[in-house]
């Protein structure tokens, strides 16, 4: 099969076009013909090397997918041949464990990232994941679309219901909110009632958050504190902050915090180490919380707000697979609004 394979981590230009054998068919794995997967900002820093956990090189990235059925392991039970599915990010958890089996397998000690390790990952004409890391993609959902339900969206629902407790009312800061999981969170926060600030780098983007559901929008340049003005607008600071960004924002977004605020992290974009007196906590009396990844229920949840039209996809390009090194520059660059998806069938 036709994959894209990262065999030394470096610049994007380290991602090449291959022709590998499709990967061992186990026996909960459930073989998918790839329609599309996602570009995601996780597969820049694993690529350049950034992120070392649990990275096994040679590797095909992509954990962003959907597509059909077309092989199962002898001891699938959940799905069948012809079925449509997307990938809730992870290629295994062990099932069984406490955490497994009350919604928070994203955090099994045996859990394996989708496309970290080995040649099976979603930038690829199939990929194998066992049934437990699977949904069935509801009539009248895309199946390009619901690609992204996982990692774009139902991480963003984690982090604004399940772990930030957005209630109406309350005011949210979106940081990176031109972002794949951004563009997707200013919208789930506004649906969850919230006033909607959001932070973004250029003027351009900032048309397109308001048309997501923005109440404001913030327009910063690199290293800039913005948080004069997000107080500003907020009526003296952010009750929550969905933060997509991390360490290069970390300063401006916490004096951007009224007291008693929930900072909850869902993405780092860099490797770099921040600086924190604790004070600087407990005096605003501030959480600090963190969302990670998308359970099987978030990703059936996030499905169900697209088939109901509640939350709006944002994808803004599809290409194909060897497309990926011009998405990743794309990505790095933060040049796009929303989600670029790889397509092998283009
Ligand atoms: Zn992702
Ligand atoms: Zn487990």
């Amino acid at each position: 099969m036709k994959a894209m394979v990262v065999r030394d981590t470096g610049e994007a230009g380290v991602l090449a076009l291959e022709d590998v054998p499709e990967p061992e068919l186990r026996a909960h794995d459930v073989r998918i013909k790839v329609d599309a997967c996602g570009v995601c900002f996780h597969d820049v820093v694993t690529r350049n090397g950034t992120m070392k956990r649990g990275i096994e090189l040679p590797f095909i990235p992509g954990h962003e997918v959907s597509g059909e059925v077309v092989e199962i392991g002898p001891r699938v039970t959940q799905f069948q041949v012809g079925d449509r599915v997307a990938a809730a990010q992870r290629r295994h958890i062990c099932g069984h464990c406490g955490l497994c089996r009350t919604g928070q397998e994203t955090s099994c000690e045996e859990r394996e990232f989708l496309g970290d390790a080995g040649l099976n990952g979603g930038y690829a004409e199939y990929v194998n994941v066992e049934e437990d890391n699977l949904a069935l993609i509801p009539d009248g959902v895309a199946l390009e679309d619901a690609a992204i339900a996982a990692c774009a969206i139902g991480t963003e629902l984690n982090a604004i219901r399940d772990i930030g407790k957005v209630r109406p009312g309350e005011r949210v800061l979106i940081t990176g909110a031109g972002g794949g999981l951004g563009i997707h969170g200013v919208q789930l926060a506004r649906l969850a009632g919230a006033f909607v600030v959001a932070v973004t780098s250029s003027e351009e983007k900032a048309a397109r958050i308001r048309e997501a559901g923005a109440h404001e929008v913030v327009v910063t340049g690199r290293g800039e504190d913005f948080s004069a003005r997000v107080r500003d607008v907020s009526d003296g600071g952010v009750d929550v902050c969905i933060d997509n960004v991390g360490s290069p924002t970390f300063q401006p977004t916490r004096r951007s915090f009224a007291m008693g605020g929930r900072w909850v992290f869902v993405g780092q974009l860099t490797g770099e180490f921040v600086q924190l007196n604790p004070a600087q906590l407990f005096f605003r009396n501030l959480s600090i919380l963190s969302a990670k990844s998308t359970s099987r229920e978030q990703l059936r949840d996030s499905l169900d707000l697209m088939r109901r039209g509640m939350v709006q996809v944002r994808i803004v390009e599809r290409l194909p697979l060897d497309g990926a090194v011009e998405a990743h520059r794309s990505v790095e660059a933060g040049r796009s609004v929303g989600r670029t998806v790889l397509r092998p069938a283009l």
